[in-house]
């Protein structure tokens, strides 16, 4: 087989992005023995420490013992227990179970943690692998291909051949553009502000996602009397409350959740998202795989971008390891290929559900408010949505 040029050694994987999904994946390949270089185009120190950037995860059972099994050690203390996940529609008080703890033992259908707090744990957990190779403070610029190798291509100049070549660099992935695969990539105009509020009534562990015409506003329970608000929201509505005052904020909130959790405070600042979901629509081409919001950028509602990530990293480490064993050339085409099929059969029902879902009820216009009650009519009989939602909750990563 041809070398790359300059004698240069051919690892096993490159991945780029070493988000908490690349992280993950390096961590289950080294176990396997397998070499494996982690590029992030941020530096050390915001990797090591990464800021509170206000994202609640939700954590299905299976992730929770994925990470742990990785060796990603998420402290108990920094987890807040998920006991019933709700939707609502409009101003009407009646709306649906999702997911509910069965009892029997399970107490939670999940649980809460911050994304930083997976971030710092996942970047911990890398520290001194003796298969894993950091390079920080660096951008993949262009890819380049050989006989059984493809390489990165750094900003510096630098390149690194690896039998296989996994994007992991999140849903506007620019390792995705440079391999040629495409993508339904959509703005959708709206913004996501996110912040941790104190409230006086207890919020009972359940999570709540209501739809009031173009706002969908979510709430998660965390430690004591504290929620984290997700508020979907058209730009000047967005605008509109990141002008006010944390009183006003706080005033504002109240009224906005109806005071379901009675008088609400401001516990934290402030965060603003631009709303862009995505979906590759191929996962594998020669020697490159993504996997993580790469693969696919799921709109928040479905509160399991991080699950589906977690359960790419699964089914390609299945894919590429039959049998438990490491294969010698983990690029194979037809190993790839089964961790395409795998999972793109996984995610295409959350994507078109969260898809029509979103649209559904960000529609005001009477047709859609009539579909909508006749939605959750029809839910609470035939749930489907709950049963594809509580499927999920129950742990993606059991499900090819
Ligand atoms: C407000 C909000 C709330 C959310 N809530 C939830 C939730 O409740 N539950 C849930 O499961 N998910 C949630 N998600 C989604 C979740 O955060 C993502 O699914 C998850 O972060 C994806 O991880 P990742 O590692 O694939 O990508 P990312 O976290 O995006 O990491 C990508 C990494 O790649 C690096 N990178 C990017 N470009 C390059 C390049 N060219 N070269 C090198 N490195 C590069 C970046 O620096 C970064 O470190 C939420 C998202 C948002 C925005």
């Amino acid at each position: 087989m041809p070398q790359p040029a300059g004698g240069i050694a051919i690892k096993d994987v490159v991945i780029v992005g070493a988000g908490p999904v690349g992280l993950c994946l390096a961590l289950e390949l080294a176990a396997l023995d397998l070499s494996v270089t982690l590029i992030d185009a941020a530096p050390y120190t915001a990797l090591a420490s990464p800021g509170d950037d206000g994202r609640e995860i939700a954590l299905t059972h299976a992730s929770r013992e994925q990470l742990a099994a990785a060796g990603i050690d998420i402290p108990a203390d920094q987890m807040a227990p998920i006991r019933e996940a709700r939707l609502y529609n409009g101003d009407r008080p009646r709306g649906m179970t999702l997911a509910r703890a069965r009892g029997e033992g399970q107490d939670r259908i999940g649980q809460l943690v911050a994304n930083h707090v997976i971030r710092r744990a996942a970047f911990e957990a890398v520290q001194g692998v003796e298969h894993i190779e950091l390079v920080t403070g660096r951008r993949v610029n262009a890819l380049g291909a050989g006989a059984g190798w493809r390489s990165v291509w750094l900003d510096d100049q630098s390149h690194i051949p690896a039998r296989l070549v996994v994007a992991a660099d999140g849903r506007l992935s620019a390792t995705r553009r440079l391999a040629g695969l495409s993508a339904q990539i959509h703005d959708t105009g709206q913004r996501l502000l996110v912040r941790r509020m104190a409230h006086a009534l207890p919020h009972r562990e359940v999570t709540w996602s209501w739809f009031t015409g173009e706002r969908g506003l979510a709430l998660l329970p965390l430690a004591g009397d504290t929620a984290s608000l997700v508020m979907t929201l058209p730009p000047h509505d967005a605008e509109r409350l990141k002008a006010l005052s944390s009183e006003a904020f706080a005033a504002e909130a109240t009224r906005l959740y109806q005071r379901s959790v009675g008088e609400m405070h401001c516990h934290d600042a402030l965060h603003d998202y631009p709303l862009t979901v995505s979906r590759a629509e191929h996962l594998v081409t020669d020697r490159v795989a993504l996997v993580g919001d790469a693969a696919v950028g799921l709109h928040p509602v479905t509160a399991h971008g991080f699950n589906v990530g977690l359960a790419s990293v699964r089914r390609l480490v299945e894919a590429l390891t039959p049998h438990d064993q490491a294969v010698e050339d983990v690029g194979m085409p037809a190993r790839l290929a089964v961790y395409a099929r795998h999972h793109q059969r996984a995610i295409l029902p959350l994507w078109h559900a969260s898809r029509a879902l979103v649209t559904l009820y960000g529609d005001t216009r009477p047709p859609s408010r009539l579909m909508r009650h006749l939605v959750l009519g029809a839910a609470r009989q035939a749930a489907p949505l709950q049963w594809l939602l509580e499927d999920y909750l129950a742990g993606p990563s059991s499900r090819r």
